[in-house]
């Protein structure tokens, strides 16, 4: 050490050392710790587990008065102020499970300077009476936790969020520090305009997670694809099993209990004992696997969780790369494991062309799907494609996903496409997946020849490859783009589809939707 044991950067040391018994910060923490504890305003882009705590409570430990803590994360800010507290760190919270007399009691503390941390939920920090006690009260710095909750462009739009920008119109002069996990460029705009932090420094880290190994594979029998991933390569490992509906998440965990694997239900239908217990198991035991809904997770901080494992598409590449994240916190080897399917994505470019929300709010959740597909049928490096959605480049390919230990061959499919996309249009750009592949396949069924397309061109030209093989190719055609899915999941030829009908353009897919017939026989869902 250089340093004399006064500067500004020593005190920060030493009060890593004290209080968390830590040597050193890391990364860009000390940056942070040294830019806001001498009073300036900074956005912190951390990914999940990278330490976003320790930027706000070393400088309310370092800078006079309580650092006011904003998090929407009320079921965890009791454990945090207990960590903190431990600690020998002065901390409190207030949220609506105090009672009306432990509020009397954390309010005067805060006057009377007894606090070093103060957790606030948003709504209760809005209310008249608190923003009215901060005017009073000694604060040191307003950290805003979860900061991409302010956008409603996030995965995570909080109304009471969207009105934090009173804390730079009541408080300009105190430190402003908001961190998130997950922000790509518009919600950044959004955190930095509402809560006033235009020009202030921005701190952002590399989200890259090297010891989480990415695998996407397609849907075959999503149920024994999980057990054989589980039995064959996280037997006794503590997971999190992410499903869309509460109903399959029940389902899903019933059968894995059924199979001997030790797995809990959670979402929002249970009661908050049921979540309760699931949550506190998760953390506690070892080898516990909770099969969940996006519910589950937010500020889960358990270091050792071995697979994600996602058996439903995530709503965007954001929302995977957080629910991926909760994956390997503490460095050692694990994987994000998930399967999809051609119903998968026909359901959710359909709930997407049937949406009513505005069309600027459509345009964007257009581009967060299509940006989540290309992940899932990329032919090249998974962690470059996940890493470039976030604005980063990843010089080489990684060498641990899916892509890199097994690279898929890519073959010349425009002719197969062409067909696909006949078949479409030929019934009328009405027809759903299943309808299509008969009459690609040639099959005499009763639907076929109610509808005469047994007399069609198209009727088994594609009798040379499998109905697995169709199936993927049109889940391929859907992701990228070239059929839309619309009303009873039927299937149309896009406007990006004519060139390759005309075969001014070429379609290079991966070779494992084009396995040529006979294929192994594996049931084909
Ligand atoms: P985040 O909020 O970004 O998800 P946390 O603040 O919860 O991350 O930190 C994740 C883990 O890393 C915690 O267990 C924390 O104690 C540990 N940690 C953070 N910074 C340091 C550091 N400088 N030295 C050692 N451990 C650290
Ligand atoms: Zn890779």
């Amino acid at each position: 050490m250089t340093a004399a044991p006064t500067t500004p950067q020593q005190q920060a040391l030493d009060v890593l050392k004290r209080v968390w018994g830590y040597d050193a910060f890391r990364g860009v923490q000390a940056d942070i710790v040294r830019t806001v504890a001498g009073g300036g305003n900074a956005l912190v882009l951390m990914p999940t587990g990278g330490g976003k705590s320790l930027c706000y409570q070393v400088p309310s430990l370092l800078r006079p008065g309580v650092g006011i803590v904003v998090s929407p994360l009320i079921a965890l800010m009791k454990d945090q102020v207990d960590t903190l507290r431990q600690l020998g760190v002065r901390a409190a919270f207030l949220n609506s499970t105090l009672s009306l007399e432990g509020v009397r009691e954390v309010e005067s503390a805060l006057l009377a300077g007894e606090l070093d941390l103060l957790y606030v939920a948003p709504e209760r920090l809005l209310l008249p009476r608190t923003l009215e006690l901060l005017g009073r009260a000694p604060v040191a710095l307003f950290a805003i936790d979860e900061a991409h909750c302010v956008s409603q462009w996030g995965h995570d739009f909080r109304p009471e969020y969207g009105q934090l920008g009173v804390l730079p119109e009541r408080f300009p002069h105190i430190p402003r520090l908001a961190l998130t996990a997950t922000a790509d460029e518009r919600t950044r705009a959004d955190i930095l305009r509402v809560l006033g932090l235009e020009g202030a420094p921005q701190f952002i880290s590399s989200f890259d997670r090297p010891n989480i190994q990415y695998r996407v594979a397609a849907k075959e029998g999503p149920k024994s694809q999980l057990l054989d991933f589980i039995r064959g390569e996280h037997p006794g490992d503590s997971g999190i099993v992410y499903c869309l509906s509460r109903k399959s998440v029940e389902e899903t965990a019933k059968w894995l209990q059924a199979q001997g694997v030790d797995a809990v239900p959670y979402h929002a239908g249970l009661s908050p004992r049921e979540r309760n217990t699931a949550q506190e198991r998760f953390l506690n035991e070892e080898g516990l696997i909770v099969v969940a809904t996006v519910a589950f997770g937010m500020g889960i901080d358990k270091p050792n969780v071995r697979f994600v494992a996602h058996l439903d598409l995530p709503k965007s590449l954001e929302g995977y790369y957080q629910e991926t994240g909760r994956a390997g916190r503490d460095g050692l080897p694990s994987t994000a494991w998930m399967v999809y399917g051609l119903a998968d994505v026909v359901n959710v470019r359909r709930m997407l062309a049937q949406s009513a929300a505005p069309e600027d709010v459509r345009r964007v959740e257009a581009a967060k799907l299509d940006a989540l597909l290309t992940y899932c049928e990329a032919a090249t490096c998974r962690r470059q494609v996940l890493l470039s959605y976030f604005g980063e480049t990843l010089p080489e390919p990684c060498g641990n996903c899916d892509v890199c230990l097994a690279p898929p061959r890519v073959r010349d499919a425009t002719r197969e496409a062409q067909m696909a996309l006949s078949a479409a249009i030929r019934t009328g750009n009405r027809f759903g997946a299943a309808h299509l592949t008969d009459v690609l396949l040639g099959r005499d069924t009763e639907k076929v020849r109610a509808m005469g397309h047994h007399q069609l061109p198209t009727f088994g030209v594609g009798r040379a490859h499998d109905e697995k093989t169709w199936r993927g190719l049109l889940r391929q055609l859907v992701s990228l783009g070239y059929l839309a899915a619309g009303e009873h999941h039927g299937l149309s030829a896009t406007a990006k589809a004519r060139p390759l009908l005309r075969g001014e353009e070429t379609l290079h897919l991966r070779e494992d939707t084009l396995a040529p017939r006979p294929a192994r026989d594996r049931s084909a869902r």
